[in-house]
């Protein structure tokens, strides 16, 4: 298995980071996961510029120029014979003495790998349950940082539920899911979170609203209740890597279930021609 550290691709067992680099002592760092779909990378340009838009907002400098990076993702795949799979890429600030002041001058550091795709058919064709828990994290969930303690947190409380996925609501409103994106269906209406400070924006999110509305849906961009789950007639997630999966049934502080239904059927099948 090969890596990729800095400007080099590397066998895995080659690589080393330094301890001060403050990836390690802060999280302080941006990432994207692309899909790989018959050799190519999904949606590239889309990530590309959120993990560019990312490290704005924290004020990291890019290692090289996005065309470079490309190039590299481009050499990883192939470097690892990878067809379908996902590549997991960041940027971290760079190595200095630990101090929670950061300078402006530091190099950033660049690491990316594959990983062999997860198994998510039956999760798409079955649905999932998911765990409804408070949303404990920070205020900027729109910058994709390697700072997830607050995702993993109700990631691990879901899964000892026995629920796949944490849904999260703040101060009794819907904002997304550890590490992905909610969508509810009412009346073929889908309502979503609107792209805010308050959630990540997914570009599986952004593609399904631009699909959905081509094909004749309406797409409501507006912060719901946790109430309404109990009257929505289906709801989903999204990310990279599950694309669509339906919700099948809602745990913890709120119990409902739902159907496969025949608006996140449709809007599956419209997803995949897009790939
Ligand atoms: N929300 C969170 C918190 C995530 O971590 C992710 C992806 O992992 C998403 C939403 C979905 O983003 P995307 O569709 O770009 O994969």
């Amino acid at each position: 298995e090969y890596i990729i550290q800095n400007e080099l691709l590397l066998p895995k067992k080659e690589a080393s980071i330094p301890l001060d680099d403050r990836g390690y002592y802060f999280g302080d760092g941006v990432y994207e996961v692309i899909k790989v779909y018959n050799g190519q990378l999904f949606a590239k340009d889309e990530h590309l510029q959120r993990l560019v838009d990312s490290a704005k907002k924290l004020e990291i400098p890019l290692p090289f120029s996005i065309e470079k990076m490309e190039e590299l993702l481009y050499s990883l795949v192939e470097k690892n014979s990878m067809q379908n799979g996902l590549v997991y890429f960041q940027i971290t600030r760079g190595v200095e003495p630990r101090n929670h002041l950061y300078s402006r001058e530091l190099k950033s550091t660049f690491t990316a790998f594959v990983q062999p795709p997860q198994d998510v058919e039956d999760a798409q064709k079955n649905g999932v349950n998911v765990w409804l828990t408070d949303d404990i994290r920070w205020l900027r969930c729109d910058i994709k940082t390697i700072n997830l303690l607050g995702n993993v947190m109700v990631k691990r409380e879901a899964a000892d539920h026995h629920c796949q996925e944490a849904i999260m609501h703040r101060n009794g409103t819907i904002t997304e899911a550890s590490s992905s994106n909610v969508f509810l269906v009412k009346d073929k209406i889908l309502y979503t979170h609107p792209a805010t400070n308050l959630i990540l924006n997914g570009i599986t999110r952004q593609l399904i609203i631009k699909v959905a509305k081509k094909y004749g849906y309406e797409v409501v961009e507006e912060p719901f209740p946790v109430e309404v789950l109990e009257h929505a007639d289906e709801a989903f997630i999204s990310n990279t890597s599950l694309e669509i999966t339906p919700i099948k049934a809602v745990y913890g502080q709120l119990t409902t279930t739902f159907p496969i239904g025949p608006v996140t059927k449709d809007l599956q099948i419209k997803f995949k021609e897009l790939m």
